[in-house]
């Protein structure tokens, strides 16, 4: 990817539309724009004002019939997404009409973008910063209004203040411990080295704090993988479409109905779950079957959260018994969710005990959408952090800045444990500053080149 190439795409989505965009970005872009559209007033792009509209025609090069009315707008750099010279054009949104526009871009001299270009180069000109970026992504693919909200405050940078502000501080611990080191004769530092020590700590905490935050993000954006068991007719397939919000799996009253793992990502309140439906456990000479109870008890082992659904009106069974025991063990957080309160609205003593094995306890109707809104609080008690403000506060959502925040705390907790240990501050410096590099990870500016690639590869073209 040769990042000084002039490139064009179409950056909304594929298909018929009222509009279409396309966008060149590079050195060359109102060069390459000025070939091929003729204002209306007669003034090339060049010379129109930046930011402003200007109504005009497509043509492919060479050829006297126009491809469409366009709207086309040059932004120079470095005011622009990309921080480049750019032009957008708005075509009418035919899927014809707008891959010839674009042909007629490509023949006239630009390259055609590949996935996450345009934001690439918008991080590259130092417009966004890899986490902004992945917030962008973010933007891009929410679902609920908890993640547009976390997307939208990582976009305006609050993750990136947060984090340039423990920069900021550990380069002023840094510069101190260099001052002694250099000049031991002038007291130049202003912090004696129990100050540095309890500096390093305190900036150690608020990076642990942040990075703790990821337990939250992580519900709200990437999703908390769940498994939704119990035994055969509870109710599961129907606790799976209820929080779907339509009928993804068969529900019927035959028992062994579904037999393979389904798995959809679902937005309940806050949190977002990986969710997927299992095979009821029972005893069965099916072959089949018992191969979807076998995947069943792994996707246990592998959950975060077990949804465990038992039929309210029925006394538990051995299988509901074995259940608890397996979730029991297995350690991993779990609500118990007793199904068919449209039914019955008092459950058998000997069922209220087994699920007070579980964390949390819900009672729903899978019929009729009763208790469901109850469930949504346990997870997020369970999982969202209530003093967070995700509206305000910085938030970590990506699994990559966490790993980096989590290896700066951890290499300023050692720094700090040779400090106290008597270890030469030259070798703290040299721990402190790996602690600031994994640190710069987190909004790129510590980072390599493959990283890079990898973050924008998930990103479509155009965007
Ligand atoms: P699974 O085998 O555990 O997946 O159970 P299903 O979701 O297939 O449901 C088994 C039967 O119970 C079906 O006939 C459902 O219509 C019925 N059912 C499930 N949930 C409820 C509920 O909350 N109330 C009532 N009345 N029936 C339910």
């Amino acid at each position: 990817m040769n990042l000084l190439d002039t490139i064009a795409a179409v950056s909304t989505p594929y298909g018929k539309g009222g509009v279409a965009l396309i966008r060149i970005s590079g050195a060359d872009a109102i060069a390459v724009a000025d070939k091929i559209f003729k204002a209306r007033s007669g003034r090339k792009l060049a010379e129109a004002e930046h930011g402003k509209m200007t109504y005009g025609e497509i043509f492919m090069p060479g050829e006297s019939d126009s491809i469409d009315d366009v709207m086309a707008v040059a932004f120079r750099a470095p005011r622009s997404f990309t921080g480049e010279d750019t032009v957008e054009i708005s075509c009418h949104g035919g899927i014809l009409v707008t891959r010839k526009v674009l042909s007629a871009v490509l023949l006239a001299g630009a390259r055609a973008a590949e996935a996450g270009e345009f934001t690439r180069r918008a991080y590259v000109s130092g417009k966004l910063k890899l986490n902004e970026a992945e917030a962008l992504g973010d933007l891009l693919e929410a679902r609920s209004e908890s993640q547009l909200t976390l997307a939208r405050g990582g976009m305006k940078g609050r993750l990136s203040d947060r984090m340039g502000e423990l920069y900021d501080d550990l380069r002023k611990v840094l510069t101190g411990i260099y001052a002694v080191i250099d000049f031991p004769d002038e007291d130049l530092s202003e912090m004696s080295r129990e100050e540095m020590e309890s500096e390093i700590g305190r900036v150690a905490a608020d990076v642990r704090r942040l990075a703790d935050t990821y337990g939250t993000g992580r519900a709200v954006s990437e999703g908390i993988p769940t498994v939704i068991c119990g035994r055969t007719n509870a109710g599961k397939s129907s606790v799976y479409n209820r929080i779907l919000g339509y009928d993804a799996a068969i529900v019927t009253d035959v028992e062994g109905t579904t037999r393979d793992v389904l798995r959809e990502t679902a937005i309940l309140g806050k949190a977002t779950l990986l969710l997927c439906d299992t095979a009821g456990l029972r005893r069965t000479e099916d072959k089949v079957e018992s191969i979807g109870i076998e995947r069943s008890l792994k996707e246990i082992d592998d959950a975060e959260l077990v949804l465990a659904v038992f039929d309210g009106t029925r006394a538990p069974t051995d299988e509901d018994v074995e259940l608890a025991q397996k979730v029991n063990v297995s350690g991993v957080a779990s609500i118990a969710l007793i199904n068919k309160s449209d039914l019955c609205a008092e459950q058998s003593s000997e069922l209220l005990s087994l699920c007070s094995t579980f964390d949390k306890t819900v009672s729903v109707s899978a019929a009729n959408g009763e208790g469901f809104d109850a469930l949504a609080a346990a997870v997020e008690e369970l999982f969202i952090d209530g003093d967070i403000d995700i509206k305000k506060d910085a938030v970590v959502t990506g699994a990559r800045q966490f790993a980096a925040l989590n290896s700066c705390c951890e290499l300023l907790y050692r720094a700090l444990e040779d400090m106290r240990c008597g270890v030469s501050l030259d070798a703290c410096c040299v721990g402190i500053e790996c602690a600031m590099s994994a640190l710069g990870e987190v909004d790129g500016r510590e980072i390599g080149e493959e990283i890079v690639a990898d973050i924008f590869s998930h990103f479509c073209v155009g965007k």
